[in-house]
């Protein structure tokens, strides 16, 4: 199967790949987004998107119907997941956002996934293609060619893999395998008025203790809650699902305070999903191929950066398609230069953070919690080379 040859294919229709077409048609290219899902969706929980997100989701037109159904929070919090008392907050008001010149948001990852598809199906220059498992990628004289799983190919100019965690395009630049942490997080969404009336609707709160913590923030304008209850498992077993089950999580937060006692009430546990990452590595282009989001630099989730990550990585890949015309190796060579070490230092700084909010040992937690109480909720400082991404600015509408 030929598509005509100015085509970029991208393999994974996840808010990275959908991103990565954006990009592309931006740069006036003609795209085809190849997913192996009968049909374009994301699971049902929420996401968090820091102002470095939303200047990508600004670029690409989309800011004002993310705005209709996500949440602006007024603090991001942590707190003790035993006494509930407060260690330290972030201020997201009107000073963070006139520093970053972006909100904060939080949202059902169905409704970014659907807007940033509407946005893309309303494209001309934008295909989406359902029920293709790209198994293979090759570059040949015409291009580079792709092959599904039932052999039929596909030719385009160039290829960005955005094939998430699992990614098989990944393996052209590394042999490597997801590491798991031994983390298995239980997650979802619940209507509002079937929580507790003490549920707090304008923060996103973070509970914090040994080997564990709970994420809880409201989504779609209020009308759901989203909880996100994260722990160690010490029953972990590699090439086993016998870990980290329901029964455990009751075990590991016994003690803990009445609010999270009453998170985990509400909490689904049909669907467990153990946490991975890989380690970063130092390059992922080849020719016009490349690779985007997780695919790249797949990390923890504890910044709530991965798809962050993956818009950031849209909107520069963007920039070097615009500066660098038809060719596209130096332009995926110039992505790969600025993208792997902004992500690299996420993706590090994301395991590092998980230790220390997941620290075991009361001497680490003492010096924790006291530094953690020192910091102002105004103080930026910390948050600052997360969140002030400059290469994003460049082309804020
Ligand atoms: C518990 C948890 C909480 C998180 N919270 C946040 C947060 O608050 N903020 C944040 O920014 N990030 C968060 N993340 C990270 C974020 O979810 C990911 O980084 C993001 O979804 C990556 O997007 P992606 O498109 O690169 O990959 P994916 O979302 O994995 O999408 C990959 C797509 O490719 C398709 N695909 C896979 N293989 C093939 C193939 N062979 N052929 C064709 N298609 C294929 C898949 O079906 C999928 O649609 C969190 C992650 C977890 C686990």
């Amino acid at each position: 199967m030929g598509i005509a040859e100015k085509e970029v294919l991208v393999i994974g229709g996840g808010i990275g790949g959908v991103a990565a077409a954006l990009a592309s048609a931006e740069a006036g290219h003609k795209t085809t987004i190849l997913e192996q899902a009968p049909v374009f969706g994301e699971i049902g929980a929420g996401i968090q998107m820091g102002p470095n997100a939303m200047a990508v989701l600004d670029r690409f037109g989309v800011a004002d119907e993310i705005a209709k159904v996500a949440v602006f929070p007024q603090r991001l919090v942590l707190k003790d997941v035993y006494t509930a008392k407060e260690l330290a907050s972030l201020d997201l008001g009107d000073e963070f956002k006139a520093k970053y010149g972006f909100p904060y948001i939080v949202l059902h990852r169905s409704d970014l996934h659907r807007v940033l598809v509407d946005a893309a199906e309303k494209n001309p220059l934008i295909s989406l293609v359902n029920d293709q498992i790209i198994e293979t990628v090759e570059e040949n004289e015409s291009g580079v060619t792709v092959t599904n799983q039932r052999g039929e190919q596909f030719t385009g100019k160039a290829v960005i893999g955005a094939d998430g965690l699992k990614s098989k395009a990944r393996k052209y630049f590394v042999d490597d395998e997801p590491i798991c942490s031994e983390y298995v997080a239980y997650r979802g969404t619940v209507p509002i008025e079937e929580i507790s009336s003490d549920a707090n609707m304008d923060d996103v709160i973070m509970w914090i203790g040994p080997n564990l913590h709970v994420v809880q923030y409201p989504v779609r304008k209020g009308e759901l809650y989203n909880q996100v209850v994260v722990f160690k498992s010490l029953n972990y077993k590699p090439d086993s699902d016998d870990w980290g089950t329901p029964e455990e999580m009751d075990k590991v937060f016994e003690g803990c305070h009445p609010l999270v006692e009453t998170a985990l009430s509400f909490i689904q546990r049909q669907i467990r999903w153990p946490m991975y990452d890989r380690l970063p590595i130092e390059n992922w282009t080849k020719g016009n191929f490349t690779l985007l989001g997780d695919a790249a630099h797949p990390m923890l989730q504890y910044l709530a950066q991965g798809g962050c990550q993956a818009l950031e990585d849209a909107s520069y890949l963007a920039d070097m398609l615009l500066e660098h015309g038809e060719n596209f190796e130096q332009a995926f060579l110039a992505y790969q230069e600025e993208r792997i070490p902004r992500t690299t230092k996420v993706q590090s700084s994301a395991r590092k953070w998980g230790e220390i909010i997941h620290a075991v040992d009361s001497t680490s937690i003492l010096l924790r919690n006291t530094l953690l109480e020192k910091t102002p909720a105004k103080e930026f400082e910390m948050v600052d080379w997360l969140y002030g991404y400059e290469k994003v600015k460049s082309k804020v509408k």
